[in-house]
């Protein structure tokens, strides 16, 4: 851990946030936003900008249709639009490196502060809020609201409820705790439309539904049965496309431990998401210079599809015969 990373609570968080000196406030998200990170984004800039502060929102990539009813989601700036940024501090949430924010961490910052609930961290913000047991970035945020009394209003809890349900899988998955359920129901006290957050956060375009059935004809099989896993060539790859809940398909397969998605972003890039019932996936990913958590991880592996594929299946082999 550097020396100068110190780890904070609740309070102090806040109060760093609400320090007078921290007038110009940039909050970074990782690249390939979820709605985790957005809407831990979007419910905390609004607050701070109710509370007279200039918030810059950062996201080093493209932002998926699936999230334009996010409100205040048209505010997210990209490098290309602010080039050389200064600011008082900068908040990383739901990512524990500055690689992850991708060219957000060029932002100049006297003072860094993180706050997430992944496992690793690279120690780098000044400030550290971690709490791995947290369903979703979002859940601490509505601790974060709570513990220092600040108003959520109607905006504000749609993103924070949008935030808490992508990384619960709508309160299916194994990090639901009850105080994910307690944050949830908090949220819908003030009056937001969940009906309306599944929904939106379930469109997709046309495009994307045929790329689905294309992906799906091609769904593979390795170590007899008990790893799954499809891919998008680079032929193939739309980043405009929704495709974040195509690992759900290989994923849900009797006799199937772990499931991988290859998506070909370049010639010689591909992104990879891996999903388990109970093998470690992030120890995997973190060996390919990723992370994430027990039972779905990811990495970026800078090799064409079938290299990265083969080098893939190898590790969750490994990792499976060594359960
Ligand atoms: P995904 O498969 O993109 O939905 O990601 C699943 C989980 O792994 C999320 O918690 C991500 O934040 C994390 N993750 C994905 N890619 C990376 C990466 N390259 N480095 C660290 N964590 C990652
Ligand atoms: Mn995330
Ligand atoms: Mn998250």
């Amino acid at each position: 851990m550097k020396a100068e990373c110190k780890k904070i609570g609740l309070k102090e968080a806040g109060a760093l946030l609400l320090a007078p000196e921290h007038r110009r406030i940039a909050l970074a998200v990782h690249t390939a936003p979820d709605g985790d990170c957005l809407g831990s984004a979007l419910g905390l800039g609004a607050f701070l900008q109710s509370r007279g502060k200039t918030v810059f929102l950062l996201a080093d990539d493209l932002i998926g249709a699936a999230y334009s009813f996010l409100p205040g989601i048209e505010n997210f700036l990209r490098l290309e639009d602010y080039g050389q940024l200064e600011v008082d501090l900068l908040c990383v949430l739901d990512a524990g490196s500055l690689e992850r924010i991708g060219k957000a961490a060029t932002v100049k910052a006297k003072c860094y502060l993180n706050i997430d609930h992944h496992g690793q961290n690279s120690y780098f913000a000044d400030r550290l809020y971690q709490d791995t047991k947290a369903a979703a970035t979002g859940e601490i945020l509505w601790e974060l609201f709570d513990a220092c009394g600040w108003d959520i209003d109607r905006d504000i809890a749609t993103c924070l409820y949008t935030a808490i349900v992508t990384d619960c899988g709508f309160f299916r998955y194994g990090n639901t705790t009850p105080k994910t359920m307690r944050a949830a129901a908090a949220l819908l006290g003030c009056g937001i439309d969940p009906a309306y957050i599944s929904d939106s956060l379930e469109m997709k375009t046309p495009d994307s539904v045929r790329l689905l059935a294309k992906v799906l004809a091609g769904l593979s099989f390795a170590a007899e049965g008990r790893i799954a896993y499809i891919s998008v060539p680079h032929e193939l790859y739309d980043p405009e496309a929704q495709t974040d809940s195509f690992i759900n398909y290989p994923r849900y397969i009797f006799g199937v431990e772990a499931a991988a998605y290859f998506k070909a972003v370049g010639p010689r890039t591909t992104r990879v998401s891996l999903r388990s019932r109970d093998l470690d996936v992030a120890a995997v990913a973190v060996g390919f210079g990723g992370g994430g958590h027990l039972r779905a991880a990811g990495c970026t592996i800078e090799e064409p599809l079938e290299q990265a594929q083969k080098k893939m299946l190898a590790a969750l082999e490994a990792a499976l015969k060594k359960k």
